[in-house]
Order: structure tokens, then sequence, then C-alpha cells
């Protein structure tokens, strides 16, 4: 497959191919849009079964992060990128910081933080080498440090509204939520929606971060290929994307999906899809955002804990707006929010 007539090419503005010999890093970095400002998105380190796949999930993701940033008014482009993990290239000082030397190399196009795969300590190699990237904890109550808490609560609130209007209830007390993935932004969903009086459906296929969430709270445990269709009001999935498809939605019982992870949706028309089947779904790159508006408070300074918050909380009104859009149109929740965020774009 070529690149340039890649379905998910979509006029990127330039694609960067990293290879390190010395340290074994294979990576890409994807930079879709600088139309609103450097471009902004996460690093995920993974285990793809080819590059094919691994240039198809930075395309996406990257062109995702245009539409999240530029919907939730950050000063920010959209770009992201993927590094591919594999046995012989482990995790290692010599590989984090070599990233860091291919970040700075795009002096400030592209700005870097935690996505699937990698931590804060991950991030703090990558400062040695470019002061390119966020998502390093701050002193004092300065804003900064780990998304996935500021991720999770955006997720929350959003669940909140897309009940309110799906569902009609004020509280989300006694409902129960199937949480797809309890890693970092997961887990801490998990304790919010408890906190609230929700019962959790639970599936992780790593043990030990679904022995850290059962341990800390009641849940009721699933096997992974049974999540997506629990008996649950709400579906959350919060690990990987590509789950919403042809195949998995006719299936799905939950009225809402609402969660963190990235393009959920396998193509455009699985939106129409949920729509038909009255499944209210909030737009992944909307509902997720929080991380996003806390690295951005990061980088550009000057900002604190409470000042994110604010931002975090305008996450539902936006989904509450395109939920009375797309219920007076009839139109699916993801095409309206495509165009929205197209709109701000061509605005510049
Ligand atoms: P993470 O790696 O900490 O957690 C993902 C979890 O999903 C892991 O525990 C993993 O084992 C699990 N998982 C993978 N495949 C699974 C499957 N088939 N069934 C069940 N569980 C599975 O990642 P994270 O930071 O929590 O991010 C989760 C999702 O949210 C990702 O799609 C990410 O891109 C998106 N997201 C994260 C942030 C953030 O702040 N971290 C921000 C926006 C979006």
């Amino acid at each position: 497959m070529g690149v340039f007539d890649h379905p998910e090419f979509d006029d990127h503005e330039s694609l960067h191919f990293i290879n390190d010999a010395a340290s074994g890093l294979r990576a890409i970095i994807a930079v879709h849009s600088t139309v609103l400002g450097p471009a902004a998105g996460g690093s995920r380190r993974w285990s793809y079964a080819n590059d094919a796949e691994a240039l198809t999930d930075a395309l996406r993701l990257s062109r995702g992060m245009t539409y999240k940033n530029a919907v939730a008014e950050l000063p920010f482009g959209g770009g992201k990128s993927v590094i591919l993990a594999s046995d012989t290239a482990p995790k290692s000082p010599e590989l984090l910081t070599a990233f860091g030397r291919a970040v700075d190399s795009l002096n400030g196009k592209y700005i870097t933080a935690e996505d699937v795969g990698m931590s804060v300590e991950d991030m703090r190699y990558v400062l040695k080498e470019t002061k390119y990237v966020s998502g390093l904890p701050q002193s004092g109550d300065s804003a900064g440090g780990d998304p996935s808490p500021w991720t999770a609560l955006g997720v929350f609130l959003g669940i909140e509204a897309a009940v309110k209007v799906r569902l009609g209830k004020d509280s989300i007390d006694g409902l129960t939520v199937a949480v797809q993935g309890v890693g970092h932004v997961g887990a801490h969903l998990c304790r919010l929606l408890h906190e609230a009086g929700v019962k959790l459906i639970v599936a992780d296929v790593n043990r030990d971060n679904l022995n850290a969430v059962s341990s800390a709270m009641p849940v009721t445990v699933v096997a992974p290929a049974e999540l997506l269709y629990a008996d649950a009001d709400v579906l959350a999935p919060c690990a990987l994307g590509n789950i919403l498809t042809a195949v998995t939605i006719p299936k799905i019982k939950a009225r809402v999906v609402a969660g963190a992870a990235n393009n959920q949706l396998s193509t455009l028309a699985d939106g129409a899809r949920l729509s038909a089947r009255d499944i209210l779904y909030a737009p992944d790159y909307v509902i997720n955002a929080g991380g996003i508006i806390n690295v951005s408070h990061e980088y550009y300074g000057g900002s604190s804990d409470d000042r994110v918050r604010a931002d975090v909380e305008k996450i539902p009104l936006r989904l509450e707006t395109l939920f009375a859009e797309a219920k007076e149109t009839g139109r699916p929740t993801n095409e309206l929010a495509d165009e929205y965020a197209r709109r701000l774009i061509a605005a510049g």
C-alpha cells in the first residue's frame, strides 16, 4: 500500500519514519495539521502485526487529534506517534532518548505526551532530549502530569450527560456501566463511577490491571470477548480502537456508548449503525479530550489544576449540543462532530 494514496492519508502535512539502529527504535510520527497550532498528540507503543498496521494507526490517530484539539478549543493542531514494540527493541532509556531526539528534530512542529504503552516515567527520558514533550509532573498545584485522570473525569462527566439525554435520568446512581480496559484511564473512570453508585462490569487482557481494579472496588469481571455485549446501561470503551463494527454493533445491549478509547468506530458508517439502533454515541475525541486539555495547560504553562478542571467541565456541554443537534436532524453524532471540527479548522 502506498502512503499518499493510503485510505487514511487525509492530506497529512507530513509523515516521519524513524529508525535508530543503535537502540532499535522504529517509530512513525504523523503530523496531520498545524493550522491551529503545533501538532500535539501522544505517543503509543504497541506491538503491531506489521508496518502497514502501524502506519494506519498513526494516520487515524493523528487526524483524530486534529479534530479533538479543534473541538476542545486548544491552540494545537493534530499529530500522533507510534513506536513499534518488538522483542528485539525493548523499551529502554536508549530507545526513549532516541525517540526524544526524533521529536526534537521536528523543532516544535510536533509535541508528544503519553498514550497507550507509555508512562510518565518514559516521558522523563524523552524530556532529556527535547522540550517538545508534555505529561510530566509539575511542582505545587501547577497544571500537568499524567493526563489520564483528567481524561477519566471528562469521560465520567460525558457519561452523565449522555445518560441524561438518552435515558432521561439526572443521576447515574444505580446504573450499570461496562468498562472495556482498566488501564490508566479505565481504572480512574471505574473509581469515579463506583463513587457515584454505579455497578461495574469490567474486562481486561492484562491480569495485573484487572486485579488492581477488582481489589479496590466491587466489580463483575467478564471475559474480554463478552464485555461489549454486557447487560449494561452504558458501554465505556477504554482499551483500543476499531471495536464498533458491523459485526459488534448489532449485539450491543447498552443504550449509550461513551468511553475514552480513540477511534472506537471502525468506519464512519458505524456511527450511523449505532444511531439506527438508537444507541447514543459520544464521539470519542469529544468526550476523551480531558487529557490533552491538561497537556495544553502544562505545555503553555502558568496554569493550575483548577483551570484544567474548569476546561474539562466544558466537555459535557459540547456533547449535549451535539446530542441535541443529532436529535433534531436525525443524523449520527460522529458525522456532526466531524463537520463541526472541520468548520473550526477551516476558520483557522
Ligand atoms: P492503557 O494502556 O493504560 O490501558 C489500556 C488497557 O486496555 C490496558 O489495561 C490493556 O490491557 C487493555 N486492553 C487492551 N486490549 C483489550 C481488550 N481487547 N479487551 C479488554 N482490555 C484490553 O491506556 P490508557 O492511557 O488508559 O488509554 C486507554 C484508551 O484511551 C486508548 O485508546 C487511548 O488512546 C485513549 N486515550 C487515553 C488518554 C489518556 O489520557 N491516557 C487520553 C485520550 C484517549
